[in-house]
């Protein structure tokens, strides 16, 4: 026995008969109580169980004890977690250090441990060198001087998940009473395993959940939460210390049309891997994290704007790479917006605002980086205020559709119009189109707006062949038009309201809309075409598409674009460009309409290179939809007239 331990003396102290019995319920009683104190202590598994072998041989003069969990291997084998032993020499611990025990119901597993575990029942044995079945055992029986043995299995959700192992050298130990309080000293041991497990769970749980509020889940990085407690505090020391510090905005260009060319999962893996190269770019003390979709985020303390903007040039510079999307090669890069304090800003909020204002500078501008100025500002609530007015006009239908008329070059006759939004803003007067057309693409309110125009066109178009007009009417889609999933059916349901035929609507595209997304355009154009109507490539020229894309698409019409056709006069090179792209549309089988035509002689040259179409102030400027009728008969008359004389 352990000379150390306090069962020793009791042990040589007992009673043989009733009350040897009565002297080992008490023992077993202390082992129970002093296991609890254990259990209450332990605040990790292996302490609890090695504590608890202890208190087992210790407290209670056991000969030895362990824990072994079943293992659900191959082997079923009983992994030894931990034990004590009533005398803890070497040679006796080399023995659990090397003990192979399994669970398994063959001819190694018949011993106490494995049949309480499979049977969920304490399994005692007595007199264990009597026993012929414990004969495998022997041995190790009398090297480690016990004489019977019991084994209690440890419940945990209803499964024996391991045994407690309790041996002794009296060899008629472990009668009921005592089997009794020691099965519950198994039942606790299984309860403070379990409650420590559910612990751990649980402040993994909490753990996770810290992560998740401070944490970007794509990337790893810190997010937005995190970033902004972070500015503050580096804030509050630059303020003490009286030093600058500098916040930049980092996104990825295009990552919009990768999103939708390539899907989420590739848009996912570039947006990683731009965070893990920020990252290694980061130097200690700075502070990386994903404030967005593809939005990172800098925090580079002591940096002044010099070295803000330097830094965000190398990073840009390092950033740049091509990216291949659908047989197309996107060139990818990072657009950076830098604030500094406390010149822009002086809290958290307000330098990644103002920071973020000159990244979306960066992007339009088509410049790497951006550092924030205070028109930025003021041009932001100017566009911000105008988003708010534009949605409400919107709403209201109080956006207009004004007319430009078409005419075929060759005999002069009204071949078509073109609707053009108009927005007179209350306070403001006629805003230009392509600004608040601008707006609404950049602020989800395209789609409304295209569905305003397209019923105020298909009624207006109703009204003219109601009239006995029979010229189409073009409508203009936005590049987000092609991905709006309600498009086909808002112009079916259109379509079948006016009872309109597929040649009294047109459609036009600008070129660059379709180069944003080539291939997701060529399908959408495809879903389009199949309602009938035809479809213009509008601005061409400016836009980069290539000729095989062009042959791909089902267009029918081409309109040059008029920054080349109001050259013409002053630019042999824009006469050249409209020259061979009106031989391109013809070859390609494609109307041609020159847009811009604002005078007479560029009417004529026009009519000289077999132009088709003609579009432009020369002829009419666009002009309110209910007035197009007045002026189409007074033109037609006046053409009557130029005919007969
Ligand atoms: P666009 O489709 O190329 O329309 C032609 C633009 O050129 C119109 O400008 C028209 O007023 C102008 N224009 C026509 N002839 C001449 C001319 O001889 N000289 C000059 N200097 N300009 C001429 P507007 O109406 O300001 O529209 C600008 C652009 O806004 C349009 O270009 C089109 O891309 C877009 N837009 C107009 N209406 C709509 C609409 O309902 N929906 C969408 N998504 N975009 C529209
Ligand atoms: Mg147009
Ligand atoms: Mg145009």
């Amino acid at each position: 026995m352990d000379p150390n331990g306090a069962g020793t003396e009791d042990r040589l102290s007992r009673d043989p008969g009733n009350g040897n019995e009565l002297w080992r319920v008490n023992q077993a009683l202390r082992t129970l109580s002093a296991g609890n104190r254990t259990l209450l202590r332990a605040q990790q598994e292996q302490d609890l169980l090695l504590g608890m072998c202890r208190v087992i041989v210790n407290e209670g003069g056991y000969r030895l004890a362990f824990v072994a969990y079943a293992q659900h291997d191959e082997q079923k084998s009983l992994r030894i977690m931990a034990y004590a032993l009533g005398r803890d020499d070497q040679k006796q611990r080399d023995y659990f250090d090397h003990l192979k025990l399994t669970w398994a119901d063959d001819e190694f597993g018949q011993h106490s441990s494995a049949v309480a575990i499979r049977s969920g029942e304490p399994c005692i044995g007595r007199k264990v060198l009597d026993d012929p079945g414990h004969a495998p055992w022997h041995a190790d029986a009398r090297r480690l001087e016990y004489r019977s043995v019991s084994a209690y299995p440890l419940h945990i959700e209803d499964n024996a998940m391991g045994v407690l192992l309790i041996a002794d050298s009296d060899p008629d130990a472990f009668d009921d009473a005592e089997v009794k309080l020691l099965g519950e000293l198994a039942d606790d041991l299984a309860y403070g395993i379990s409650n420590l497990r559910s612990r751990i769970k649980r402040r993994e749980a909490e753990a996770s959940l810290e992560r998740m509020a401070f944490y970007d889940a794509l990337t790893g990085l810190p997010n937005r939460t995190l970033f902004r407690a972070r500015l503050q505090s580096a804030i509050a020391t630059a303020r003490q210390k009286h030093r600058p510090l500098a916040v930049l905005l980092l996104s990825a260009t295009h990552f919009h049309e990768i999103n939708d060319t390539l899907g989420y999962h590739q848009a996912d893996l570039l947006t990683c891997s731009f965070g893990r190269r920020l990252v290694e770019a980061v130097q200690e003390g700075q502070l990386a994290a994903c404030v967005g979709e593809a939005e990172f985020a800098l925090l580079l303390p002591h940096f002044d704007i010099g070295e803000a903007t330097q830094a965000a040039r190398e990073l840009v510079r390092q950033f740049h790479c091509p990216v291949e999307v659908g047989g197309l090669s996107i060139s990818v890069g990072l657009s950076a917006g830098i604030a500094a304090f406390p010149g822009h800003g002086t809290d958290a909020d307000s330098l990644i605002r103002r920071a973020r204002l000159a990244m979306f500078d960066a992007k339009r501008g088509g410049r790497g980086c951006a550092v924030f100025t205070a028109e930025l500002e003021q041009a932001r609530s100017a566009h911000l205020a105008l988003m708010i007015d534009l949605r409400r006009a919107i709403e209201q239908k109080e956006l207009m559709l004004y007319c430009q008329p078409k005419i075929d070059l060759a005999s002069k006759r009204i071949h078509g119009a073109e609707g053009l939004v108009r927005w007179q803003h209350p306070v403001q007067g006629m805003i230009p189109t392509e600004e608040f057309v601008r707006i609404a693409e950049s602020s989800g309110l395209i789609t409304p707006l295209t569905h305003r125009v397209l019923e105020a066109a298909f009624q207006q178009s109703y009204a003219w062949h109601d009239a006995g007009l029979d010229q189409p009417l073009s409508v203009n889609l936005s590049a987000r038009d092609l991905r709006d999933p309600a498009l086909i059916d808002k112009l079916k349901s259109l379509f079948a309201t006016w009872g309109t035929q597929p040649e009294w609507i047109q459609f036009e595209l600008t070129e660059s809309a379709l180069m944003e997304d080539p291939l997701g355009a060529l399908e959408a154009i495809k879903r389009i075409k199949a309602l009938g109507v035809e479809l213009f490539i509008d601005d061409f020229g400016i836009g980069y598409s290539s000729l095989s894309y062009l042959h791909k698409l089902p267009v029918d019409a081409i309109k040059i674009d008029q920054s080349f056709v109001m050259a013409m006069p002053d630019s042999a090179v824009s006469a050249a460009i409209v020259q061979s792209t009106i031989e391109l549309g013809h070859r390609l089988d494609l109307e041609v309409v020159a847009e811009g035509v604002e005078t007479e002689a560029a009417w004529n040259h026009l009519v000289a290179l077999s132009c088709d179409t003609a579009q432009g102030f020369y002829m009419a400027r666009p002009m309110p939809a209910d007035h197009f009728r007045d002026w189409q008969l007074h033109y037609d008359a006046g053409l009557g007239a130029r005919r007969t004389h």
